[in-house]
């Protein structure tokens, strides 16, 4: 890293937004050698929400020596059931799935968002190539052979490539000019932890209603986290439930698998929507996290995405310093873009798919998932094809996902 006035500072790699996707893309590329300032000045909001980490985001965690720092906070998630609770007449049976049969002790891990971002931030720290600056960044301008970000105090960062990951109103991708395509549902999640008298037995379960999936994801203990999709006109009703009738109609709602629970306080709601970038990289910035692709709370596709670009453009930051080529430039930027298309479609339609059989009241929609269902239960093999795919897109896991390092 050069300092060269007061002002301004020269690196390789500037990383814009210190929420879990820019903090993970930060700790990665910094493994590579580059020199990279984070900018990073607005907290994270603090709520109570938890994410469930595949294996391959668990394995690049742990190749970043961040995952030590995790394990103690996360609850490994070994089997998932899918529990048809629309009540129609074409209701699916229930299928459960097992990590063993695909060879896995567990799909991932289950872990609060405030100590995922604390252990990359502990991580972070220690780098001594990584610069991070507590403030917020106001201006990007894309030069021909740099990217100047200017931050709230004055300050200036000069760098051949920079990484927004500043989130679904990204300034980085404004400046790209990079436009958004989505849509949103007639849908809110709601999400809180719950106490319960129960064991989970490190099980997952998604009861599917005809709102949307009540999923039940453990935590250490005897806890475990909710994502309730329900219409927004029942959100609100159930958000002014007092805490002893809230109690009983999440016990309703998880038809009595854990006993009795209690919610705890810091409940948050969040409309649901799609917002994919036209483009994943424009200019000498690459777009990462929910600043490049905003899915629904539906099987944990959100921040795993976020860590497979993280790792993507790692992995090319490594190639291009390794071939003594520019980090920022078109090689880098345009496979980026390459790389990373098939896997946000593809995880977007299959989310989106998903939500909307459990939204259409047509037959047809409810009998085909219905069999889909039928014959994922019965069919070994289909049943593991869509495990592995679920956990792990054959196509495109960046290295650091496969537990390989970068160099
Ligand atoms: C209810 C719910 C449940 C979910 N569950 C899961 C799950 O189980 N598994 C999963 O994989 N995903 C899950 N997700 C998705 C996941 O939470 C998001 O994909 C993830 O938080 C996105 O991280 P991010 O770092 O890209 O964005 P954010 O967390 O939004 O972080 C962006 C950061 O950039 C900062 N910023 C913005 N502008 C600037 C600026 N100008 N200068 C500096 N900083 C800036 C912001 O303050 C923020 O800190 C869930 C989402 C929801 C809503």
């Amino acid at each position: 890293m050069t300092p060269t006035t007061g002002e301004t500072v020269s690196c390789d790699v500037v990383v814009v937004g210190g929420g879990p996707a820019g903090l993970m893309a930060a700790v990665a590329i910094a493994s590579t050698g580059a020199a990279t300032v984070l900018v990073a000045g607005r907290p994270v909001p603090r709520d109570n929400r938890t994410t469930a980490l595949l294996v391959g985001s668990v394995d690049a965690l742990t190749a970043l020596g961040v995952w030590e720092a995790c394990r103690g906070a996360a609850a490994p998630l070994r089997a998932m059931r899918i529990v048809d609770d629309t009540g129609r007449l074409w209701r699916a049976p229930e299928v459960r799935f097992e990590a063993t049969e695909i060879g896995l002790d567990a799909f991932g891990w289950n872990i609060a968002n405030r100590d995922l971002v604390a252990a990359l931030e502990a991580r972070a720290a220690t780098l001594s190539n990584l610069t991070v600056m507590a403030e917020n960044a106001s201006t990007v301008a894309i030069g021909a052979t740099g990217v100047t970000v200017g931050c709230a105090d004055g300050r200036k960062i000069v760098a051949k490539l920079a990484v927004g990951s500043d989130g679904r109103r990204s300034l980085c991708r404004e400046a790209a000019g990079i436009a958004t395509r989505g849509w949103t549902y007639p849908q809110t999640a709601l999400t809180f932890n719950l106490g319960i008298s129960r064991d989970h037995h490190d099980i997952s379960t998604e009861f599917h209603s005809a709102e949307g999936p009540f999923t039940v994801v453990p935590l250490p203990g005897r806890r475990v986290s909710v994502v309730c999709v329900v219409a927004p006109a029942e959100a609100d009703r159930l958000q002014a439930l007092t805490p002893e009738a809230m109690n009983a109609e999440v016990e309703r709602r998880s038809h009595s698998i854990l006993g009795p629970v209690t919610v705890e306080p810091g409940r948050g709601a969040f409309p649901l929507s799609v917002e994919t970038a036209r483009r994943f990289a424009g200019g000498r910035v690459v777009l990462v996290g929910d600043a490049a692709h905003v899915v629904p709370p539906i099987g944990a596709q959100g921040l795993n995405l976020g860590f497979r670009d993280a790792a993507t453009v790692a992995e090319l930051i490594a190639d291009a310093r390794r071939e003594g080529t520019d980090p920022g430039g078109p090689t880098v930027t345009d496979e980026y873009d390459r790389r990373r298309r098939a896997d946000v479609a593809s995880r977007t339609l299959a989310v989106d798919l998903l939500n909307r059989s459990l939204l259409s009241d047509l037959l047809p929609v409810q009998g085909v998932r219905g069999v889909g269902l039928w014959m994922l239960g019965r069919l070994g093999p289909l049943r593991r094809a869509v495990m592995r795919e679920g956990v792990a897109p054959a196509l495109a896991e960046p290295k650091l996902l496969r537990g390989e390092p970068l160099s």
